[in-house]
């Protein structure tokens, strides 16, 4: 009875609480700044000195006081200035000083004339005059010493996921390395005995594993280091090996087997290493099998780097789009938490849809869609489904970059509806 199975919601309240009670900081790595990239940032960054360390141009043009320069009068030029230099000055009263962008203003200088707003007198030594009727304010053109941080001032908090804007602060302030979270180790079992490697010639009725390298990357996406199982067979005993190496993992994600078929035997094979189910099934489309819980580590060690008391799982269904979908949805909120990823979760975005979409009374629906955020983008950004031939049309899901959310109990989804969609 599907009525019975958490909603949407429900079952996202269920793992963010969850996800609340595992979160945790990892054991801790020095990397190289260049290395850093995804990695998560064990402890917060501090501005070295004063950013700007010096009272900045941002143009080229002429450092003045834009109280004289606004008489319209020729001010002198008294000197020049690029970036690298050492600050300049004072700034003689009457007078200008040519600067580059990023070069130091001179003291005595409040503002900086655009190059392109001076007429150059053609006399000897030569002189600058702001071009009426423009004129300059105070502090026009120049970022003041420590406007951006100062000196001893946190720039990242700790949990950052560091992407380039984080790796360029880090730089800007002198980090040539930082410590990082070592990433949870997150066991990938995948389950079934029609799947072959990817090297694989599949034989008559098998097919080739395509969810261990998915999940791979969705795991590395969601922070954390994908070890990759061989496939375990549909029956109990190649389970029950597998599960018992998945245990020392810091996370594991089964495929496959959840669902309600005669060979769907993950259940109860996690129940035999002791699993509390959290929820086993949600009210979802795709990923209506998904198997929620943990494994005491009781009487299982743990060879990960967060040494949790308890081993996360998902059971996630089989089909290679719901098993994207749930992980998205679920999975990488918990990861993110034992990751120490402050921000980590499911990515929503609103986008305008371009067709009807049917939705469904008591499922939420996630449909595999197209959303253009292309420089030719419409404003909202214009989404529409791909056409599909269901949960395991891998083609149909290689289009798509989103999955639009239709909400449970939604009879259709209008064209020109400001919608949810989750992003790939
Ligand atoms: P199951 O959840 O085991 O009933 O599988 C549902 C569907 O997903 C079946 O068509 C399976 O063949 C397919 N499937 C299961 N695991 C994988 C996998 N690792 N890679 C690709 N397809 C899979
Ligand atoms: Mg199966």
């Amino acid at each position: 009875m599907s009525s019975a199975l958490p909603s949407y919601a429900e079952a996202a309240a269920i793992v963010a609480a969850q996800a609340a009670e595992l979160a945790r900081q990892p054991a801790s790595e020095r990397v190289e700044l260049a290395q850093a990239a995804g990695r998560v940032l064990a402890a917060s960054l501090h501005a070295d000195r004063d950013q700007p360390p010096f009272p900045r141009s941002t143009r080229d043009g002429f450092a003045c006081r834009a109280a004289e320069a606004n008489t319209h009068q020729p001010l002198n030029v008294a000197g020049s200035i690029h970036a690298g230099q050492p600050p300049a000055g004072p700034l003689p009263y009457g007078a200008a000083w040519e600067i580059m962008t990023g070069a130091p203003v001179p003291g005595g200088a409040d503002a900086v004339a655009m190059i392109e707003h001076v007429d150059r007198g053609s006399d000897s030594p030569s002189t600058v005059r702001l071009r009426p009727p423009r004129t300059l304010e105070p502090g026009e053109n120049i970022v003041p010493q420590g406007a951006e941080a100062r000196a001893g001032e946190e720039v990242l908090p700790g949990g950052t996921r560091i992407g380039p804007q984080h790796v360029a602060l880090a730089a800007a302030c002198g980090h040539s390395g930082v410590e990082v979270f070592r990433r949870p180790r997150v066991a990938i079992l995948t389950t079934g005995d029609e799947l072959v490697s990817v090297a694989a010639t599949p034989g008559p009725g098998q097919i080739r594993n395509s969810n261990g390298v998915m999940l791979a990357l969705l795991v590395s996406q969601a922070g954390g280091d994908p070890w990759i199982l061989a496939t375990a067979g549909d029956n109990d005993q190649s389970l029950d090996e597998s599960l018992r190496k998945a245990v020392s993992a810091d996370m594991l994600l089964v495929t496959g087997g959840v669902s309600a078929g005669k060979f769907d035997l993950v259940e109860p094979a996690l129940a035999r290493i002791g699993a509390r189910f959290l929820f086993t099934g949600v009210r979802i489309q795709p990923g209506k099998p998904l198997v929620f819980g943990d494994v005491s580590r009781k009487h299982h060690s743990s060879a990960g780097v967060s040494a949790g008391k308890v081993l996360p799982f998902f059971g996630l269904p089989g089909n290679p789009i719901s098993s994207a979908a749930t992980f998205l949805l679920f999975g990488s909120r918990v990861l993110g938490a034992l990751a120490g990823w402050r921000a980590a979760g499911p990515r929503f975005a609103l986008a305008r849809l371009v067709k009807d979409v049917k939705g469904k009374p008591d499922l939420t629906r996630f449909v595999p869609s197209f959303c253009n955020f292309g420089p030719d983008a419409a404003e909202p950004p214009e989404v529409k489904t791909v056409p599909s031939e269901g949960s395991g049309d891998l083609t149909s899901f290689s289009r798509s970059n989103c999955f639009l959310v239709v909400p449970e109990g939604t009879d259709r989804l209008e064209a020109g509806a400001t919608v949810r969609i989750l992003l790939v």
